[in-house]
């Protein structure tokens, strides 16, 4: 068992900063208040599953706290899904009613805006001062990189284990403030929410990235830590780069992660003082699995570190293979279409669908996904490893690399390449000396632009497609 967060969260620290947007800060006490008069006027029973289907806000960051104080189970849809998307995990998740930010998805059945599902109706609460560790907070859909998203158990156990691997990594600090502009319908969003509740620190919400704002919020409101994905560490790295203004030395944390992270880019955020850490991490895990250090960025760099306190990570195979995690940050399974999907072995160890390898300090090094593994004349090739390659170009936007069937090789890579305006790179020249020769691309084809999930990730079964 556990507290209940809330209620002990607003009995330790009521006059500690809480929450922060767009200017308006909370206490613990005020939150505590909002969050009751929300929840007072909710519909619905504990063990309910409640939808939240929406941008960063304040609304959503007090409905789902309130959603957490009548024990609903909380299920994310992202806010990208299209109308399409969102109905069948509507009905795959069973959710009894959905909240929203915009009106036209309010038209849809048993959808609501924010301000409509309170009604007039008022329920006494009754809060459990203690909440089961097996308890179902969060149900989270997969990104769908690799098929269809898969609808995740994220139980109270799996987040608190989760937050305490964080924190015994990164320690805490009374004045620290996580900046969330990662939406909370992914892990890497709400996981600050719950980080909040049990380290009483502050949380300030971005409705989304703006990489200008991000970096005022670092200079001058006391940011310490912030989550990022690649593309938005580049585009912050820009400015860095072009203000050459110290960053405050309590600006702590850069946690970057959900993708591969290119080394130029760790390079440039060491030159600059930037303090990128790069985390591996999972929808199925509730975020971090494994974590670099700062003090390693540079020697391990390219690697996602080593397993936090609580986590246990294997390769499965002698040197490169498949990568299992075990632990109490572990889901315990699948909902809906994906429930009958096998989540982990016998003995816990759960298969993540990724390839990687740990060098002989014990650091995990992620390679790319099993399923787009290109094995060329035996050997093998990373789909990643021959993108970064291309990424190194100027004038390459955005690259993709797959697998072409061949009859001499079994498979050869070749590359779809998003290119600058009016450019024309050499690219095989190019790659010549960075590359074995067998991880070279055949072809190459020039595209305005690549198939990306809602997650904004590299969709590399759309690519195949397109070769049959
Ligand atoms: P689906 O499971 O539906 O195919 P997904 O795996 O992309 O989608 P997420 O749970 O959002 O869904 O993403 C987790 C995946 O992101 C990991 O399994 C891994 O492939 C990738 N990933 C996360 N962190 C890193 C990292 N540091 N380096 C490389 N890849 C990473
Ligand atoms: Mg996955």
């Amino acid at each position: 068992m556990y507290p209940n967060l809330l209620r002990k969260r607003v009995a330790l620290t009521p006059d500690r900063i809480a929450f922060e947007m767009n200017g308006t800060s909370y206490s613990w006490s005020e939150v505590y208040k909002e969050v009751e008069r929300i929840a007072q006027r909710l519909p619905g029973k504990s063990g309910d599953r409640v939808g939240f289907w929406s941008k960063n806000s304040e609304g959503m960051y007090f409905y789902i706290l309130a959603a957490l104080l009548k024990e609903f189970e909380i299920v994310f849809f992202n806010d990208r899904l299209t109308q399409e998307e969102f109905l069948f995990q509507q009905l795959d998740s069973e959710v009894v009613w959905t909240v929203t930010d915009q009106k036209e998805r309010a038209l849809l059945e048993h959808v609501f805006l924010y301000e409509t599902i309170l009604g007039d109706r008022f329920e006494t609460l009754a809060p459990q001062d203690m909440w089961a560790a097996n308890r179902t907070i969060s149900i989270m859909y997969t990104s769908g990189t690799t098929g269809r998203p898969k609808g995740v158990r994220q139980t109270l156990e799996n987040h608190m284990t989760s937050a305490l691997g964080s924190a015994l990594n990164l320690g805490i600090l009374p004045e620290d403030k996580w900046l969330c502009v990662m939406p909370l319908y992914h892990i890497s969003g709400f996981s600050m929410i719950m980080r909040s509740l049990i380290y009483g620190s502050a949380l300030e919400l971005h409705d989304r990235f703006r990489p200008e704002s991000v970096m005022r919020a670092i200079q001058t409101r006391g940011i310490t830590h912030l989550s990022v994905v690649t593309t938005m560490l580049q585009q912050l790295l820009e400015i860095v780069e072009n203000e050459q203004q110290p960053l405050p030395s309590t600006f702590r944390v850069v946690l970057a992660g959900g993708g591969p992270v290119p080394v130029p880019y760790l390079e440039k955020a060491q030159l600059y003082g930037f303090p990128v850490i790069q985390t591996y991490g999972m929808t199925e895990t509730s975020s971090q699995t494994c974590t670099l250090g700062a003090e390693d960025a540079i020697r391990k760099a390219g690697s996602a570190g080593r397993p936090l306190f609580f986590a246990d990570v294997r390769i499965d195979g002698e040197n490169e293979g498949e990568i299992w995690v075990r632990g109490s940050h572990v889901t315990p399974g699948y909902i809906g279409m994906a429930s009958t999907q096998q989540s982990t072995t016998e003995d816990g160890w759960f298969k993540t669908g990724d390839i990687g390898r740990i060098d002989e300090d014990g650091y995990l090094y992620i390679l790319d996904r099993r399923s787009d593994l290109i094995v060329s004349g035996g050997e093998n090739i990373y789909p990643a490893e021959v993108e970064q390659a291309l990424l190194a170009h100027p004038d390459v936007l955005d690259a993709g690399v797959v697998a072409m069937d061949d009859a001499k090789w079994g498979q050869v890579p070749v590359a779809f390449v998003q290119v600058k305006d009016g450019c024309e790179p050499d690219l095989k020249t190019f790659l010549s000396t960075r590359l074995a020769s067998y991880k070279q691309p055949v072809h190459y084809y020039f595209v305005d632009a690549l198939p990306r999930n809602a997650s904004n990730k590299l969709v590399r079964r759309e690519l195949k497609d397109r070769l049959l």
